[in-house]
Order: structure tokens, then sequence, then C-alpha cells
């Protein structure tokens, strides 16, 4: 017992080996010894009379310090003194710039990765549109609806550059994720916009504006008016097949930017408020953009957006709870004027 409890102690103190002292001292020299078990530079190779199959690549010079690079080549099998292989890049320079130049290589790998894995994700909400709700909603007169068909005059120009530059920005509009996967809060916090404004003064064309560049570049947007975001929900119970009224929900609650056109014009429902709470209230517990536009406000807005039993307005907690999320997520863009006198 006394011997064993002897054997350990002496082997806690033994001195480490150069790998393990390696190792403490920097991860990075550790894993380079490492690799110089199964490879060997062409210079050393060549002083050294190593054996090789083919002759090594000729050395490369660094384009910023002008130092020469070698290959490495795979060692045939310990002890064999043999290269079976070279290495088709040679080694990196440690310069600075080098390392910078390397780095930066390195990032761009990995903003590309990124890029990339974006764009299958849109393909497949892409998909998912298709298959629950046929189409984004854009269509019709919707799909001329751009900035570039928006005829600017003094009175909308403020409300022309918000969206203009939502649309441009709308990557800092975007939740991102940790290293966990977890979701982040957008860069801007209010994310959304309010669009509020008197009858025919171009708010729909600038929130479809927005829709149409943003799909323009490849993000799934869905835009429709309340009226028909709601009938895609019900449309699914009523005939379909494979989707359920949950797919469709969950899809408004993922797609990247949600337009909800002209809300509190149809006829409210005590259904449509507690789908429309729901879907708003899960954008904004994940931090999604959403755009609405009305023709109202405030209590108005409220009033219209709340059931009416024999004349009587009915909850109006429903309402309100939605306006008042969308009022936290939103940034407003006002536009307020006589639109006849404005042609
Ligand atoms: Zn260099």
């Amino acid at each position: 017992m006394e011997q064993m409890s002897n054997l350990l102690a002496m082997a806690m103190s033994a001195p480490p080996t150069r790998a393990e002292r390696a190792e403490m001292e920097s991860p990075q020299v550790s894993k380079e010894i490492d690799e110089n078990k199964h490879r060997i530079r062409s210079d050393v190779a060549l002083t050294e009379g190593w054996k090789m199959r083919t002759e090594p690549p000729k050395p490369k010079i660094c384009q910023f310090c002008g130092k020469t690079l070698y290959h490495y080549g795979l060692k045939h099998f310990a002890g064999a003194h043999e290269v079976f292989l070279w290495l088709e890049e040679p080694e990196k320079c440690d310069c600075m710039q080098a390392q910078e130049y390397w780095k930066q290589q390195e990032r761009l790998k990995i903003e590309a990765e990124i890029e990339e894995q974006r764009l299958k994700e849109a393909e497949r909400m892409k998909k998912r549109v298709a298959r629950l709700v046929k189409e984004s909603g854009i269509r019709g007169r919707f799909i001329n609806r751009t900035f570039e068909r928006f005829e600017i005059t003094d009175m909308n120009r403020r409300a022309y550059e918000k969206c203009k530059r939502y649309a441009d920005s709308f990557s800092i509009m975007l939740p991102g994720k940790d290293e966990r996967g977890n979701v982040t809060p957008p860069q801007k916090e209010r994310n959304g916009l309010f669009i509020t404004g008197s009858y025919g003064t171009g708010k729909t064309h600038l929130a479809c504006a927005i829709a149409n560049q943003l799909m323009q570049g490849g993000t799934p947007v869905i835009c429709m008016t309340m009226i028909d975001l709601l009938a895609k929900i019900k449309n699914t119970f009523e005939t379909d097949d494979s989707a359920t009224e949950a797919d469709v929900m969950k899809l408004y609650e993922e797609i990247p930017l949600l337009v909800i056109d002209d809300i509190g014009s149809e006829q409210p429902t005590e259904w449509g408020n507690t789908h429309i709470y729901s879907i708003i209230n899960a954008r904004y517990e994940a931090y999604m953009p959403t755009i609405v536009t009305t023709n109202y406000t405030g209590s108005e807005l409220v009033r219209r957006m709340t059931p009416t039993y024999g004349g009587k307005l009915g909850d109006t907690r429903n309402a309100e709870k939605t306006l008042d999320r969308l009022h936290e997520m939103c940034v407003g863009v006002e536009m307020y004027w006589d639109s006849y006198r404005s042609r």
C-alpha cells in the first residue's frame, strides 16, 4: 500500500516530457511537434539525404517578406528516411503580413460559409412558403410597387428615405445566433416599421417596395393584407391535405420579414385577433422584423381591431396587446396629408 502511494507520488512529481512542457507553454508548438512526426520539410530532407519518390516541389518566396517557403513531405514510415508524398502548398510564412493575410483568408472563408448557409436556409424557407401559402403575397399590382416606381414628392420624401434605408440595411434588422445556437438580439433593437397615414399616400407602395427589394436579394418575405394572412390559415383546415394551421402559423412566425398590409380595415373577429396576437408575439419574442401599414392610429385602431356585439364594443385587450407589442418592435413612419392634393 505504502509502496503504491510512493510510486504514485513519484509519477506525479516526474518532470514533464518535452511534448507535455510544450503543451503547457503553447498548444500551437505541441501541435507542430506532433505533425512533424509524420512530415519533414524539403530542405531538411535534402540535407539529411532522405530517399524520395519524387523531387520536392520548388520552394516558393513569401510575397510579403521574401523568405523562402519550403514544402513539407509525408514520411513513409518511422525510421525509413523516405518521403512518399509532397504537399502541394508550401509552408505558411510566419512574418506578420503573411499571418495577417492567412487570418484574412480564414475570415473570408467563414463569411462565405455563413452566406452559403443563409442562401440554403432561404431556399428551404421559400419552399415552405410555396407549399403552405402558395405564394408570398407579392403578385399582381404589388409586384410593380418598387422604390424605382415610387413617385417622390416633398411630402413623402422622408417616409421614402426611411423605408429605403430600412431595406438597404436589412441585415442588421435580423437576429443572430451565438456559438451555442441561441438567438441573439439584432443590432437594431426596434427592427420593424409601423407605417401609418391617410388613405392613398403610398404606405402600401413603400411596404411592398421593401418586400420586393429584399426578395430580389434572396430574402424570403411574406407580404399580405391582414385579411389574406388570416384567410390562408383558415384555408388550411377547410380544404387541405397535409398543411396544418400550426404549419402556417409557424411559417408566419419564422419568415425573415412579415409585412401585414392594412391592419384595422377588415371586419374584426375574436378568432382573427387571437391569431394575429399570437403571430406578433412570437415574432417579438424571437426578435423577428415585422412591418405593418394602417390608416388608423391609437384608440381608433384598437376600436377597428375589436369585434362588436350588437353595436357594443367587445373586449379590447387582444387588440391593445397586439399594438403594444408592435410599438415596442417598430419605428414609426408617418404619411399624413391629403393624398389628392399631392398628386
Ligand atoms: Zn513572409
